[in-house]
């Protein structure tokens, strides 16, 4: 892993490493190289890459589309954070939207801008990440597109869906009483960046300097290599649930709260010792002086899925240990607070990341 967290920067700094101008190729060079070993496994998808368009047969069910666009410098700083890693990533981020709608991920478009700074043997990795979550997720690659930028790398993926209109769930389904309920456990990938940021500047006065981040493993890698909730779907269905409304994680469960209850129309009651935080989400909040509540509700990025179902369905989730149930909904006039451990109540903001430092 520490290793690993560095291998980029000596990639297109070290010049022993192999490095193959993208122009050796040539456009059309490029798009077969890399993506020839992908493999066509669903059996909507009738025509792939090479043609002016990808051809898909649904049948009976809903298409569902969703896109995400990444920025180097912006979403992602390549100086931590792998190629192969942020190939998975981007494809996660994708899929995670797609799972939220209660459907399931069948195809995926990548199109990608990229400087002359970046050799082939960088997308080889940035497509290895994305084959091996396209492999593991089960999602065709069809298609994309390939330009030039004048400096930095951009990635956007365009992830297609499927299901039976009456399975999608959209945010605006859920009603008072309602539970509110969270898939794994929340803050780590946050927390994971702040341990990678910390590394940087440390790598940066000392580049032969070997940091022990065996006690961020999980932290590091929730934030590398997150996993979409894709059996989250087949666990309610197997457990006989349809939730009333969901969503997915990424920019923090303070406004991912606020996004459902302004689309369903209604409040929301969250009790603060009901969130899920792993055992090294809590001791590393300690070390890094932050409220652990703070970062759960604020960090982000941590492609869980919230969803909202009826009370009468509480014995059918209660002993499932994917599940946990942080509040429910009420009535639009009490808002959406933050119950605390003090049994004060505070109103909900969507502040994203940048705030947590300062309100600290
Ligand atoms: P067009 O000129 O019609 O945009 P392209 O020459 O860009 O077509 O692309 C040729 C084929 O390769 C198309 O099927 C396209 O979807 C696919 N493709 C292009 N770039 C990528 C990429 N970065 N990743 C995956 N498929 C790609
Ligand atoms: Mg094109």
């Amino acid at each position: 892993m520490i290793y690993r967290i560095f291998t980029f920067v000596s990639m297109l700094e070290d010049k022993n490493t192999s490095r193959t101008q993208l122009s050796d190729l040539g456009e059309f060079g490029l798009i077969d190289h890399l993506t020839k070993h992908f493999n066509v496994t669903q059996n909507s998808t009738k025509y792939a890459i090479g043609d002016d368009a990808a051809v898909l047969d649904l049948e009976e069910n809903k298409c569902l589309l969703t896109t995400d666009l990444l920025v180097e410098g912006v979403h992602f700083d390549l100086s931590y954070v792998p190629l192969k890693h942020l190939g998975y990533k981007a494809v996660m981020v994708n899929l995670s939207d797609v799972y939220a709608m209660n459907a399931t991920a069948t195809q995926i478009t990548v199109s990608i801008a990229v400087s002359n700074r970046f050799p082939l043997e960088a997308l080889e990795e940035l497509y290895a990440g994305i084959k091996t979550a396209a492999d593991i997720y089960k999602v065709d690659l069809v298609g994309g597109d390939t330009t030039s930028s004048t400096t930095g790398l951009l990635i956007s993926i365009t992830a297609v869906g499927q299901a039976k209109a009456e399975d999608i769930v959209y945010r605006n389904g859920a009603k008072e009483n309602d539970l509110l309920v969270v898939t794994g456990d929340l803050g780590a990938a946050y927390l994971g960046l702040q341990v990678l940021e910390r590394e940087k500047e440390v790598y940066k006065v000392n580049p032969n300097s070997q940091p022990d981040l065996e006690q961020y493993s999980y932290l590091i890698e929730r934030q590398l290599k997150p996993e979409a909730r894709k059996d989250i779907s087949s666990l309610l269905k197997a457990l006989d649930v349809k939730p009333t409304s969901m969503i997915d994680i990424s920019d923090g469960l303070s406004s991912e709260i606020m996004h459902l209850c302004d689309r369903s129309n209604v409040g929301a009651h969250l009790y603060e010792n009901k969130i899920p935080l792993d055992p090294t989400v809590i001791a590393t909040c300690e070390e890094f002086n932050l409220n652990s509540t703070t970062v759960a509700l604020n960090g982000g990025e941590d492609y869980e899925l919230l969803f909202t179902i009826p009370q009468d369905d509480y014995p059918k989730i209660k002993a499932n240990p994917n599940l946990t149930i942080i509040g429910h909904i009420t009535d639009k006039g009490q808002g959406a607070a933050l119950i605390t451990r003090a049994n004060e109540k505070i109103a909900l903001q969507a502040q994203g990341w940048n705030p947590i430092k300062e309100n600290n």
